[in-house]
This record gives C-alpha cells, sequence and structure tokens, in this order.
C-alpha cells in the first residue's frame, strides 16, 4: 500500500485498520483521527503525524482529496516516490489525465489546488500548481475505493503504484481486493498486514495480459463504455463492448410461448421500469422503506410476462426489494427475491465475479433468516466456493462464510431428521435471540 486514507463521512470506523467499532478513542493532537485503542494509534502514527500537525494549525481536517494529495506528496518527499524494491513504477509517472478534464472538473480542480496550498503551507517544500494538479489528477483516475473489512460499505481511498499497470477489460481475468489483514490473533507471529490482492479469476494461459474489471458489468456495454470514458478517459474496447456480449440478455423480453409481448408493450413495461426505479431510489433516499416496497411490488407485477428474468431492470428492482424486505424483516418475501436475483446474476457475470459471490452470500443470510435452510445452506456454501477464489481463504468475508457453512449444515442435519423438531426449536430460538444478530 502506497498512501491509504480512510473517508471522514464514515462514523466509527477505526483510522488505522478500517474496523467498524462502536466506541473509538480521538487523536488528542487533532481531534479528528479515531482509533480502536494504542495499538492501532501508534501503527498509524507514522502516515498521521505530519497531516495530525497540519490539521491542528488549520483547525479543521480538508477535504478527503486534500488530504490524500498531502499524504501522497509526504510520501513521496519521505522516500522518493518508490517506496520497495517490488513497487514497479514511481507515483510521478503514473497518468493524470488534467488535459482530458471537462471544464467543470477544471474548475473543481482549481478549488481543490488552492485548497491544498492552504493546507501546505507550513514552511514546508513548495510545489508548483502544475504538480499539484498532476497529484490530483492521478487519485482520479487511480484512486481505489477500499471497503470495511465485510464488503459492504466503501470506507477509504487508496493509491497502489503497481495496480496502475494492470489494465481494464469488462470481462478481466483477475480482480482486486482489500485484505485488512489480522492483527487480532494471540500470537503475533500469525499477525498480517493490510495490503491488497491482485488475484487471478481462472487459470490464466502464460503470456496472456492480467486484466481487472473498473466498472460493475451489470450495465449495458455502451453505458459501461460511456462510465470508462468519464472516470478513466479512455474507449473500451474489449471483446464484450465491442461485440455487445450478453447486452441482448440485459435488454431481453420473455420467451415462452404463447407469452411473447409485443414490442409496444416491452417498451411501455421498460419506460414505466425506468420511472419507477427512480422513484425508488428517492423513496429509500428518504428512508420510506414501506413505499419502496410498494413501488417495487408494482413494478415487479408491470415486468411479470413481459421482461426476461436477466432483464437489468427487473434485477434492479429485485436487488432492493430484497434488500428492504430484510430490512423490515419480512424474510419469505425478500428470500423469494433475493432467490431471482441471484438466479439473473448467474447468467450475466462470470462465475467468479466478486460481486456475484457477495450477491449470492446476502441471498444465503436472507434464506436462513426466512428458515429455508435447504437453500440458505446450498447458496452459503456457493458463495463461499466463489469467495475462495476472489477473497482467499483468509479474508475476513470468507472465514465468516466458513462459520455460517458449518452452522447451517449442521441445521440442515437437524431439519432433515426431524422436521418438526427443528421448526419448533428455531421458533424458540428465534423468540430468544433477535435474527439481527446473524447479519
Ligand atoms: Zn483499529
Ligand atoms: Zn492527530
Ligand atoms: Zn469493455
Amino acid at each position: 500500500c502506497f498512501v491509504c486514507l480512510f473517508l471522514s463521512f464514515t462514523s466509527q470506523v477505526c483510522h488505522s485498520c478500517f474496523r467498524h467499532q462502536a466506541k473509538l478513542h480521538r487523536c488528542a493532537q487533532c481531534k479528528f483521527a479515531h482509533y480502536c485503542d494504542r495499538t492501532c494509534q501508534t501503527a498509524c502514527w507514522d502516515e498521521h503525524k505530519q497531516e495530525c500537525g497540519a490539521i491542528k494549525k488549520i483547525g479543521k481536517a480538508p477535504s478527503e482529496n486534500i488530504r490524500l494529495a498531502a499524504r501522497v506528496l509526504w510520501r513521496i518527499h519521505k522516500d522518493t516516490g518508490i517506496v520497495s524494491d517490488s513497487q514497479l513504477i514511481s507515483v510521478d509517472q503514473l497518468e493524470d489525465h488534467v488535459a482530458d478534464l471537462p471544464e467543470e472538473d477544471l474548475k473543481q480542480l482549481k478549488t481543490d489546488v488552492h485548497n491544498f496550498l492552504e493546507y501546505w503551507s507550513y514552511g514546508r517544500k513548495q510545489h508548483s500548481v502544475d504538480y499539484i494538479s498532476h497529484i490530483f489528477g492521478i487519485i482520479k483516475c487511480n484512486g481505489f475505493t477500499l471497503s470495511d473489512q465485510r464488503g459492504l460499505q466503501a470506507v477509504g481511498v487508496g493509491l497502489f503504484p503497481n495496480l496502475c499497470l494492470v489494465n481494464h477489460d469488462c470481462w478481466p481475468n483477475c480482480t482486486v481486493i482489500l485484505n485488512h489483514g489480522n492483527q487480532s490473533a494471540l500470537s503475533s507471529a500469525l499477525h498480517s498486514q493490510r495490503r491488497i490482492e491482485l488475484r487471478a479469476l481462472e487459470k490464466i494461459p502464460e503470456g496472456a495480459e492480467l486484466t481487472v474489471s473498473y466498472v460493475d458489468f451489470l450495465n449495458l456495454s455502451t453505458d459501461r463504455q460511456k462510465k470508462l470514458k468519464e472516470h478513466f478517459h479512455f474507449d473500451c474496447t474489449c471483446e464484450h463492448c465491442s461485440q455487445h456480449i450478453k447486452d441482448d440478455l440485459m435488454m431481453a423480453a420473455t420467451e415462452s410461448e404463447g407469452n411473447k409481448s409485443s414490442a409496444d408493450k416491452v417498451k411501455e413495461v421498460t419506460s414505466f421500469s425506468k420511472g419507477c426505479l427512480e422513484k425508488i431510489e428517492s423513496s429509500r433516499i428518504q428512508g420510506e422503506y414501506h413505499e419502496v416496497v410498494k413501488l417495487c411490488r408494482e413494478c415487479l407485477a408491470k415486468q411479470e410476462n413481459v421482461l426476461a428474468d436477466t432483464h437489468l431492470y427487473k434485477l434492479r428492482v429485485l436487488s432492493v426489494a430484497s434488500e428492504v424486505l430484510s430490512y423490515l424483516q419480512s424474510f419469505s418475501e425478500a428470500a423469494d427475491c433475493a432467490r431471482r436475483m441471484v438466479e439473473g446474476y448467474m447468467k450475466l457475470y462470470h462465475p467468479n465475479n466478486a460481486l456475484l459471490g457477495m450477491a449470492i452470500m446476502r441471498a444465503g443470510v436472507t434464506h436462513w433468516h426466512a428458515g429455508e435452510i435447504e437453500m440458505a445452506h446450498g447458496m452459503i456454501c456457493k458463495a463461499y466456493g466463489i469467495l475462495m477464489v476472489t477473497h482467499g481463504p483468509n479474508h475476513a468475508i470468507t472465514r465468516d462464510l466458513e462459520s455460517m457453512r458449518t452452522q447451517t449444515e449442521t441445521e440442515l442435519k437437524m431439519f432433515k431428521q426431524n422436521e418438526d423438531v427443528y421448526h419448533t426449536m428455531r421458533d424458540a430460538a428465534l423468540k430468544n435471540q433477535p435474527m439481527a444478530s446473524k447479519q
């Protein structure tokens, strides 16, 4: 890791190990940084000390971008841009694409540079505006989002120079994940540091280029190309984009005999779904979950027998519905939505896609909550298989899955021996202990 930074809008995350903690200790100097304990604070001090001084002087923490840029520069001053022998490229050599930025972004960049210089202005080495713009440009197109140890929430952003050498493909043969390491093992010999991992998704022939994807595959090829152009300034000419592979499935209408809908009907339902998805999103943001559920049900009913099970609009509605229904503890309906969603995902995603693995895991947990133990166990096993590839056996999520797998296996055995006893015990357990503890 060259430079990592946690995002300040995520509260209750340790700035050192990125773990969620209910109670964190504040840095006495800047009153901005928060840590689990002394160990985390000490581990992070080298990265934090200059930042700590700067924040103290200007009285508040600047935006993420500015803090990250400053960290990059402190790091460059310390080690001439190369951190270790295994680093293949110096930060200065990375692409910044400043010349490609649209007017609006250039304005923002100017403001950022201005604020940066103020933050940086305490008797340190001075830099030209061009050089600072270069650093901001690098962060914008090479910054990597870091999620918490359960992979649920974006908590930080990091810069990893070697990763910037891996090109994009919408159907990649590798994936990048953040391993938070393990500092909780009793023996310090078993401790491992936080690190970024480039992992193979399949057997890669010798000499083949390693690729990762910068965007979620579940978008039409033109939409992926648009995103890549906007954020990373290149035209994707990967095989899946140039041949529009799977675009047809993502837009498909139902095919079953006697059920074929007219082109007009498909058009009508598609545009209805589009509008409905916008309403669903705004209701969700406002926390009106019952309204979200109502809209989802309405939309799914309209789509029935018109849009295929792999249609993106159907999958998006199912995804929100399963999440919100789970939250509202309507587990049976949530499980049904989750199952339909992952069935669609499996027809679209690479079989070892990390997002697919995570979706199957959540679907498995939802089925578990719904008491559908057989399906739950099957899904958890399937997710475990994918995450062993994408996250590896030592990742916190994989270890969670492993214990869920053992637990569902035991419950499944119990269920097969005696269904009635299983349900009685389950009901009793449900009354005594909130199911949320499984989340
Ligand atoms: Zn910590
Ligand atoms: Zn501090
Ligand atoms: Zn592509």
